[in-house]
């Protein structure tokens, strides 16, 4: 049994509903087809052939599973990457992340000297009377840190991108998490403390408290809506979703429509667009590069670039967005 076969049935007996990401990727292998291209059975006739769409589409949040059959028949033979969907798993996933090298500090950080979101997240604890509660913890790629906690009992978090405090993202309904075992670039996510997650620290309820979406939010409403991280901004969540839809589809043209040998560029301009919706707080940068990826994806497919060369490419954009917006502020 493979490693990742074993991790992936691990967690679904921890009940955390796991899919499958493309191998040395961080991106959903499965549906092939998105939401717009199901029921038209459109787009190759993909989304009219799947049967998990039989009831309208099915997501990888509506897709991810405990069931032991369904996960040793994906990953029996497929080195497939593992996401773990943190809403259905009850899970409130905390990603810190590190600065970035060359982007600046903003205050009051640089002040205290404080460069990641460990220490962020250690200073907003104790400036709201709380401690950051030892819990299961992995450790990212990028150096980075998920902390995963229990969700409180009835309420539906959705995502946040840096509104709790500065490389502070948050994982719940809408989101997920690429889980340890799995490798991108040869370089492994690891479990780095093993013990059971533990309840969402009162802190964090709290900051978590504005962001809150209504229990009775059907799921693929709340899961689309959460796509925007809007959380906080006060927009009503429809327009904010339609500006940024127009957006990504204005850009994903131009991306497409980019001539060989310009496509890395392509890539690139796009990503630094697409990364000043994350900026602003319109879009978790979870979610804006698995877009682009998704974008990318005839691209890759036609060899201008590998799937670890575009999310370097994206990644670069992104950082660019977010040092252009600081200079600016
Ligand atoms: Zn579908």
């Amino acid at each position: 049994m493979s490693d990742l076969l074993t991790a992936a049935l691990d967690y679904a007996a921890r009940g955390w509903h796991v899919f499958p990401l493309h191998p040395d990727s961080k991106r959903p292998a499965r549906p092939s087809h998105r939401a717009a291209d199901c029921a038209s059975g459109g787009f190759g006739g993909q989304g009219g052939t799947d049967p998990h769409c039989r009831d309208g589409h099915a997501g990888w949040e509506q897709r991810a599973t405990i069931d032991s059959d369904r996960i040793r028949r994906a990953w029996m033979r497929t080195p497939y990457g593992i996401g773990i969907a943190t809403g259905p798993s009850g899970l409130v996933v905390v990603d810190l992340d590190v600065h970035k090298a060359g982007s600046e500090i903003p205050e009051p950080w640089n002040r205290f000297g404080i460069a990641n979101g460990g220490e962020v997240l250690d200073h907003l604890a104790g400036a709201n009377g709380g401690t950051v509660t030892p819990t299961f913890a992995v450790r990212t790629t990028s150096g980075g840190h998920h902390l995963y906690y229990r969700a409180p009992e009835g309420v539906r978090y959705g995502n946040t991108a840096g509104s709790i405090g500065w490389l502070i993202d948050t994982r719940a309904y809408g989101g997920y998490v690429v889980a340890a075992g799995t490798q991108i670039n040869h370089q492994p996510y690891e479990v780095i403390d093993d013990r059971a997650p533990a309840a969402l620290p009162m802190f964090l309820v709290d900051l978590l408290g504005r962001d809150r979406r209504p229990s009775s939010t059907t799921a693929v409403g709340l899961a689309r809506s959460m796509r925007t991280g809007t959380a906080g901004s006060g927009e009503p969540v429809q327009s904010t979703n339609a500006y940024v839809e127009a957006v990504l589809k204005k850009e994903f043209a131009t991306l497409h429509a980019a001539p060989e040998g310009g496509r890395n560029l392509a890539l690139w301009c796009c990503a630094a667009a697409i990364g000043k919706l994350v900026v602003r707080g319109l879009m978790t940068e979870h979610d804006a590069m698995d877009r682009l990826l998704e974008a990318a994806s005839g691209h890759i497919t036609a060899d201008a670039y590998s799937s670890y060369q575009a999310e370097a490419t994206i990644r670069s954009g992104f950082h660019r967005a977010a040092s252009r917006t600081r200079s600016v502020a």
